[in-house]
């Protein structure tokens, strides 16, 4: 039987692989288990990434496989597959993978991050990738010279509409309530944007379409004629499979502090699943180290 783990990592982000990096560099044997093939996380969608350390207008892409590679010059092991279960045993961690492979560590570090919140709406995920986006920066070439709406009120939605609106012939920024969460000096900027519709106190109720999207429909009865639907209203934390395994707060993020030292023993989180103020590679990156850190420091207790 294969020795068991010192830690597995899960999810192969900024967050994951700096985990790796750290636990590798301190001698620990440890396995990253990532869903996509090759996944660097989020910034892998990210087109040009200004505010890294040292690496400005880095594509999110190559920064992602940068990281990648780094972890692979130190032969740090990799696995592709989804995690689903954890279960505390006496001297670790038991990991169902959805392949039915069970993975055994003494320590777990839960890197899986954030994905785009839905809107819940009709039509919302036959149209995914056929006229619905969740990212303007990645699709919004597709939509050059056409019509596009975007769906919330905080900076994310801001900045897509700015994007967009020098992309395309019009865009619609569509909020359901009177004021904008994100930063007034964008509203500001995209009040003076002749192609730019803020639509406020404005609902959406279904996306329609044919092979692609042709409109949103509100629920007040209009029908904003649109090619593409970007939707920014948050985003929500990986963490479904760990109801009742660590402490989560009311959005559904891993109550921890920069230690990644979680409710459960030998359980540790990095990165944009956990509760912090700032949400970035570079706090991902910080994450991972110290989440590497208390488990070796964990284990060594452990040992004495
Ligand atoms: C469009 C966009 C632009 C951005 N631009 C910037 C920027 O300019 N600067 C900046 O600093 N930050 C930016 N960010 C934020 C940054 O990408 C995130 O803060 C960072 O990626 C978080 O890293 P993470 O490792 O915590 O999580 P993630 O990057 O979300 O990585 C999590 C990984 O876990 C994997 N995973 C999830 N669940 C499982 C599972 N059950 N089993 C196995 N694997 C799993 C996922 O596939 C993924 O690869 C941007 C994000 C987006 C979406």
């Amino acid at each position: 039987m294969e020795r068991q783990l010192d830690v597995l990592i899960i999810g192969s982000g900024p967050a994951g692989l700096s985990a790796a990096v750290y636990a590798k560099r301190a001698g620990l044997s440890a396995l990253v288990l990532e869903r996509e093939y090759r996944g660097t996380g989020q910034i892998a969608e990210s087109d040009q990434v200004d505010n890294y350390l040292g690496l400005p207008k880095m594509n999110g892409y190559d920064l992602g496989e940068a990281f990648l590679n780094h972890a692979q010059e130190l032969e740090i092991r990799f696995q592709e597959g989804t995690a689903y279960d954890y279960e505390k045993t006496e001297d670790g961690w038991s990991v169902h993978v959805e392949d039915g492979q069970t993975i055994h560590a003494k320590t777990v570090i839960y890197c899986a991050g954030a994905a785009h919140r839905r809107l819940g709406v009709d039509g919302e995920e036959e149209f995914v990738g056929k006229g619905v986006s969740y990212c303007a920066v990645c699709d919004g070439a597709f939509y050059k010279g056409k019509d596009t709406a975007v769906i919330g009120g905080g900076d994310t939605a801001l900045g897509d509409a700015l994007y967009l609106a020098d992309l395309c012939d019009k865009v619609y920024l569509i909020h359901r309530r009177d004021r904008f969460r994100g930063a007034a000096s964008t509203v500001r900027q995209l009040q003076e944007k002749e192609n730019v519709e803020i639509l406020t106190e404005a609902v959406p109720a279904k996306i329609v379409g044919e092979q692609t999207v042709t409109a949103l429909e509100l629920k007040d009865g209009r029908s904003i004629p649109v090619h593409g639907a970007f939707v920014a209203v948050g985003m929500q934390p990986q963490t479904e499979p760990l109801k009742g395994v660590v402490d989560l707060d009311d959005a559904g993020y891993i109550i921890a502090d920069e230690t990644g030292i979680t409710s459960a023993p030998g359980f540790f989180a990095a990165g944009d699943v956990r509760t912090k103020a700032l949400r970035q590679v570079v706090t991902a990156v910080s994450d991972g180290a110290n989440a590497a850190v208390s488990a070796l420091e964990y284990i060594q207790r452990q040992q004495d």
